[in-house]
């Protein structure tokens, strides 16, 4: 992003790593949402996940103890980020703040594997903390509800790379204003709240 870009950001210029998510799994929900707002449909199936992974999260927070033995230290809940520098915001699940300085980022997934796209999310966690605070940030985990599990991330430069590539499509897309293809995989579409509003899938 350039010093100009950045000087004009506002609220509705950030992306979220929630958006890096969705874009991961159909870019057109990112084009209706930020190209034409207001038109996404709210449906009890979102607000009923929603519901759902907030109380697996709190569940697995209250069983897991002492950082999973991941390290030693306080842990954090719901923590905000916000990167200037970045153009993007989230909200983390944990963090542990270890007694030695180290800052871990820990997503709760409803998941039983992780996927491409958790990877890219707990990378961009990871970013923000270390613009945050000014520290390296080189490992994050992915919790899996369902196994009750943590999965060590390593945030390699390649992954690295692909947060800030995500964030450079989100925000060529955005300016284009043009509606992107429907996924590969049309599986999505079937229980996407946009689906009467796409008429090629
Ligand atoms: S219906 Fe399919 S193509 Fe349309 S926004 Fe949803 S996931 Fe994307």
């Amino acid at each position: 992003m350039t010093e100009a870009q950045q000087t004009a950001l506002d609220e509705a210029d950030f992306f979220t790593v929630t958006d890096l998510k969705q874009f991961a799994y159909c870019p057109r929900v990112i084009y209706y949402e930020r190209c034409l707002p207001g038109i996404r449909p709210r449906t009890f199936k979102m607000d009923a996940g929603h519901a759902v992974h907030k109380e697996e999260g709190e569940k697995s927070r209250r069983r897991v103890t002492a950082s999973y033995g991941i390290v030693q230290g306080e842990r954090l809940f719901e923590v905000r980020f916000r990167s200037e520098r970045l153009g993007l915001m989230g909200v983390l699940d944990e963090l542990i703040v270890g007694t030695d300085g180290a800052r871990i980022p820990v997503d709760y997934k409803m998941a039983r594997a992780v996927s491409a796209n958790h990877r890219v999310q707990i990378a961009a966690y990871a970013m923000l903390i270390e613009e945050t605070w000014n520290v390296p940030v080189p490992r994050g985990h992915i919790y899996l509800i369902p196994k009750r599990s943590p999965v060590e991330i390593l945030m390699t430069p390649r992954l690295r790379q692909s947060v800030r590539e995500s964030l450079d499509a989100l925000r060529n897309l955005v300016q284009r204003e043009a509606v992107p293809p429907p996924p590969a995989k049309r599986a999505v579409c079937a229980g996407c709240e946009f689906r009467r509003f796409c008429n090629d899938v």
